[in-house]
């Protein structure tokens, strides 16, 4: 009964997203898959957080749109979330329901679940608020360099402090709407640690192995690939070809939980 209830939920948002152009087709498709499970298979309290980081995510990648017009094609994709996009971000989480679906009575898929969303969250406060900074970041590799606003792996205090916003954001709700009434301070402090680590681990990775391209008529850098948004085929010029944003949106998720679950066990 609650996975029909969780169904229903997750397709009306779905579709509510489609239509507001927060998702494309495929994203839609992706998000109700997904939400059916998060809501199904966890119950109320997960999907507040999965939406909290959905709704949240989607604002501020709308908001400030005349500021970013400018810079906008240096991100690989336009606002309308694909499915790759909604997997990359919400795949991991995904992952913790199912676990908790196995393990009902450990509070750790819990925590590992806040602890990947609160990292995907704060790499998406990030880098939507940090573009807004009106000095160009540093690359994450060598703090001393600046680079272009937009470019993978660059950072900073700014964009650092919209992330740490964001992953605290996901880390008190955790703390209140636990399922179990058995998170603390503790456990807030360790959320948004964990989250804001993730993504400092997603710059890290946009400044080395991330698949880079070239576009030629633009003479710019670009995550986009086959094509540019002016439709000029894009060069490879740097990164593990298979890497692309979304898997690093992942590995982001992964390592805020490798650092949650770390400490927790230590
Ligand atoms: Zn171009």
């Amino acid at each position: 009964m609650q996975l029909l209830y969780g169904f229903l939920i997750a397709v009306v948002i779905s579709l509510l997203a489609y239509r507001a152009h927060s998702l494309n087709k495929s994203g839609a498709f992706a998000a109700a898959v997904m939400g059916t499970i998060i809501f199904g298979m966890g119950g109320w309290q997960w999907a507040i957080l999965l939406i909290t980081f959905f709704i949240s995510s989607s604002a501020l990648s709308r908001a400030f749109k005349d500021r970013k017009q400018k810079l906008n094609e240096k991100f690989s994709k336009g606002h309308a979330r694909d499915a790759g996009q909604v997997f990359g971000n919400g795949g991991v989480a995904t992952l913790f329901v199912l676990v908790h679906a196995l393990y009902p009575e450990s509070n750790l898929s819990w925590v590992g679940f806040a602890a990947s969303l609160a990292a995907v969250n704060a790499d998406t406060w990030g880098t939507e608020l940090g573009v807004l900074n009106p000095t160009p970041p540093r690359i994450v590799t060598d703090l001393r360099k600046r680079v272009e606003k937009g470019t993978s792996g660059g950072v900073s205090l700014f964009g650092t402090f919209a992330s740490f916003l964001g992953s605290a954001l996901i880390a008190l709700l955790a703390v209140l709407l636990s399922p179990t009434h058995s998170l603390n301070t503790g456990h807030f402090l360790l959320i948004t640690a964990s989250g804001l680590a993730g993504s400092l681990f997603d710059s890290y990775l946009g400044a080395t192995v991330q698949a880079m391209y070239f576009c030629p008529a633009h003479n710019k850098e670009t995550e986009k690939h086959p094509l540019h948004t002016c439709g000029t085929q894009t060069i490879h010029i740097r990164g593990w070809r298979w890497l692309d944003n979304d898997r690093v949106n992942f590995a982001c998720a992964l390592f805020g939980v490798l650092v949650a679950l770390t400490i927790v066990y230590v």
